[in-house]
């Protein structure tokens, strides 16, 4: 497949490391599995390394890239193909506004966090999601209760998302390479994780492993008596990373969240 045309200075501020290895890209694009009537959003496209791909499969593919200098690219690139759609915005701002929407992307490092945040206040609209992230990233939204990568990312990824772990992707994939190790992670949505107010489940996880050395009551201890710990069957001296994501949820619904709105 045509690389773009003009060589891209990777910008850092944008988190561009481009993928390079078409094995690599191969494997990304089996695992996300297009089908000619999916929507597919694609976040940030980059020079079209997976995007050379998903537009041979999928008749409503969405690009959607914040570069000024790639998106002229895009345009230029995919000009002929009307099952192409390229929004040059920032992947942030995005509102999806059907439902089972696909998405997939390498995605920024830098800002993989609060769009996964974004994308999970907007998990009724999705059906799953396939992105490269840092691997300690995927390690940490996949992580079980109990061990040391769970924390605030696992829980609320997890409450709405089946998560799970593909394959690890050196530095040698990307140009340049990065530092660290990348991993390919499939999101699910869930069809019908329990109910519960999603910020006020955002303000308590965060609450409760605000000091992760201390105990749950202890870090919940302005919202939550003893007692009311007690009276749900979670153990007041247990600390934050035991608790699952049910315990959370429970804990929301009963008690309201740290920023003291109610629970819905
Ligand atoms: N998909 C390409 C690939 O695999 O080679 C590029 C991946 S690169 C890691 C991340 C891409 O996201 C870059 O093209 C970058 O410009 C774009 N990007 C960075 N921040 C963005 C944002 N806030 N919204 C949309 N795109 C963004």
């Amino acid at each position: 497949m045509s690389k773009m045309s003009t060589k891209i200075r990777a910008k850092k501020k944008f988190g561009q490391n481009f993928l390079q290895d078409q094995s690599v890209i191969e494997r990304i694009i089996n695992a996300f599995n297009p089908q000619k009537e999916d929507e597919v959003w694609e976040i940030g496209p980059g020079q079209a390394a997976l995007t050379d791909h998903l537009v041979e499969y999928s008749d409503n593919l969405n690009l959607v890239e914040i570069d000024n200098d790639l998106v002229p690219k895009l345009q230029a690139k995919f000009a002929g193909k009307n099952n192409v759609t390229i929004h040059h915005q920032d992947a942030l701002a995005l509102k999806f506004s059907n439902t089972n929407t696909r998405i997939i992307g390498n995605l920024p490092y830098n800002i993989s966090t609060p769009l996964l945040i974004s994308f999970l206040y907007q998990a009724t609209h999705i059906k799953d999601m396939v992105f490269m992230l840092q691997k300690e990233v995927v390690k940490r939204i996949c992580a079980p209760a109990g061990i040391k990568a769970y924390g605030r990312l696992s829980v609320m990824l997890q409450y709405a998302f089946e998560c799970e772990e593909l394959f690890i992707v050196p530095p040698e994939a990307f140009i340049p390479r990065p530092k660290v190790d990348s991993q390919i992670i499939r999101l699910t949505t869930r069809e019908n994780p329990p109910k519960v107010h999603l910020p006020s489940l955002e303000a308590l996880v965060k609450q409760a492993f605000a000091q992760r050395r201390k105990t749950i009551k202890n870090n919940l201890k302005k919202l939550i008596t003893e007692q009311q710990l007690l009276d749900l069957g979670i153990e007041p001296k247990a600390r934050p990373e035991t608790l699952t994501v049910a315990d959370y949820v429970k804990l929301t619904n009963t008690y309201g969240s740290a920023s003291g709105s109610p629970a819905k």
